[in-house]
């Protein structure tokens, strides 16, 4: 079987599995993924799909499945991964979640991702779990006049209140700011502008129809994605800008002079507020965050924990320590309160009970928050094990979490080899442009020494 992101002969990648609908990943495929998730978990399973043209086809075949296995299955329709999570987390009886998802991939992808009881993804072990058992085809079928009954719910208003709980929407309502809102036609149609208005912001919502097409922009919220949502902030005179990625896990964020805010910073931004509000605590973040993640952290009294590359591992580090906060810098922010999971309305949320509470414009938030410079390549590598090995060699006294990490006075590097494609990144950081590109011709110079020989 090909399926390029879960990698050669792998069904789960790092983020569930994922491929080009029809092609990789099918309805028959989607039927024994629900089998499977049927088997493991007994009880109500909760099914949401993100706008994707493909989505009601692998969410139809997923229910077969579960139902086949004499379990109940709760049919939520749209919904953002968060909100699929959250409704999980807090349904008594609900075991387990699937939801229909290629987050940020391209519209021709689409993706299922196992939630577990608590709300948070499964864990590598329990892919791999979920994969032995795709393989051996150990379904329980249930007789005939046991088979699952289909329910249907809605998670939006759990969500949505849920996210108010833990905000302070007396300071927020207070301010009446301006917010533009880009949901890329994803999930987050569903929610986010509803939750903002109810916070009282003004609310101008852009791409907000939910559309499988993504006729307004790619699903992904990176910087070149959102050239209108730039515009439409300074056109607007608004606070803020707000986007997500197609199912609204991830939030990323324009100031009011419509600057996109690199994610790395407002990763650190969030972790130093949640740390000062903590007096202290541990933030858990990937060995590939900037440093000025860890600088803004125990600038403010708190203390970052590296993991490996995934948010379901820093999920799972973050349960293990108790960290107050964590998350990806890829807009992947994770508030222990709520959701341990990426949570792109409630990272909205947040966002606007800082501006609120520190009186401040994001750009003045933004503004103390060291500022590095980054180089970030890929080279091929096939052969990962003798890399690793090179590196061992070449860098005895690396942190090997993920991968490389050399940390240096004035920044660092990491050399990562891909988990999915026949390729090893190579990041590197510096306090400016030539020192990042010093720590990065050591990298570079160390992968091609080592896979020369
Ligand atoms: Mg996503």
């Amino acid at each position: 079987m090909r399926n390029r992101i879960g990698g050669v002969g792998k069904l789960f990648g790092t983020d569930g599995v994922r491929g080009i609908a029809n092609e990789e990943i099918t309805s028959e495929m989607a039927l024994e993924l629900g089998k499977v998730m049927g088997t493991l978990k007994r009880g109500k399973i909760a099914v949401a799909m993100d706008s994707r043209i493909s989505s009601h086809m692998l969410k139809s075949a997923a229910i077969a499945g579960v139902l086949s296995t004499g379990n109940n299955a709760i049919d939520l329709g749209f919904a953002p991964t968060p909100a699929l999570q959250y409704y999980v987390k807090t349904s008594k009886d609900v075991v387990s979640g699937i939801m229909i998802t290629a987050s940020h991939n391209p519209k021709e992808y689409n993706g299922i991702k196992f939630i577990q009881e608590d709300g948070r993804e499964f864990t590598r072990k329990m892919d791999e779990e979920s994969e032995e058992l795709f393989k051996s085809k150990k379904y329980i079928v249930a007789p005939w006049n046991e088979v699952g009954q289909l329910f249907e719910d809605n998670c939006y208003r759990l969500y949505i209140d849920g996210i108010k709980e833990k905000v302070d929407v007396e300071a927020i309502q207070k301010r009446n700011f301006k917010v533009v809102v880009d949901c890329g036609n994803g999930a987050g149609c569903f929610t986010t502008p509803q939750l903002l208005k109810e916070l009282g912001c003004k609310v101008l919502s852009i791409n907000a129809h939910p559309d499988g097409n993504f006729p307004g922009r790619n699903p992904e919220p990176v910087e070149e994605n959102l050239s209108l949502l730039k515009h439409v902030v300074k056109l607007y005179n608004a606070d803020l800008g707000i986007a997500h990625d197609g199912d609204a896990d991830r939030v990323v964020f324009v100031d009011e002079k419509g600057r996109f805010v690199s994610e790395d910073v407002s990763l650190a931004l969030m972790a130093k507020y949640y740390v000062e509000e903590n007096n202290g605590g541990k933030v858990v973040t990937p060995v590939s965050s900037s440093k000025c993640v860890e600088d803004a952290v125990t600038d403010a009294g708190g203390e970052v924990v590296y993991t490996a590359v995934g948010s379901p591992v820093v999920a799972e580090k973050m349960v293990e320590i108790n960290a107050v906060f964590g998350g990806e810098g890829n807009g992947g922010l994770v508030f222990p309160e709520h959701l341990h999971a990426r949570d792109g309305a409630m990272g909205a949320a947040k966002m606007l009970e800082l501006m609120a509470k520190q009186n401040k414009r994001v750009s003045e938030l933004v503004e103390p928050i060291p500022k590095y410079y980054t180089i970030k390549e890929k080279l091929p590598c096939r052969d990962k094990i003798k890399l690793l090995e090179g590196l061992k060699d070449e860098f005895p006294d690396a942190n090997f979490i993920d991968g490389a990490r050399m940390d240096y006075e004035d920044g660092w590097l990491l050399i990562r080899p891909s988990g999915t494609e026949p390729i090893v990144r190579i990041f590197a950081e510096g306090k400016d442009k030539e020192t990042a590109e010093k720590i990065f011709e050591i990298g570079l110079k160390a992968v091609k020494r080592i896979l020369r020989n």
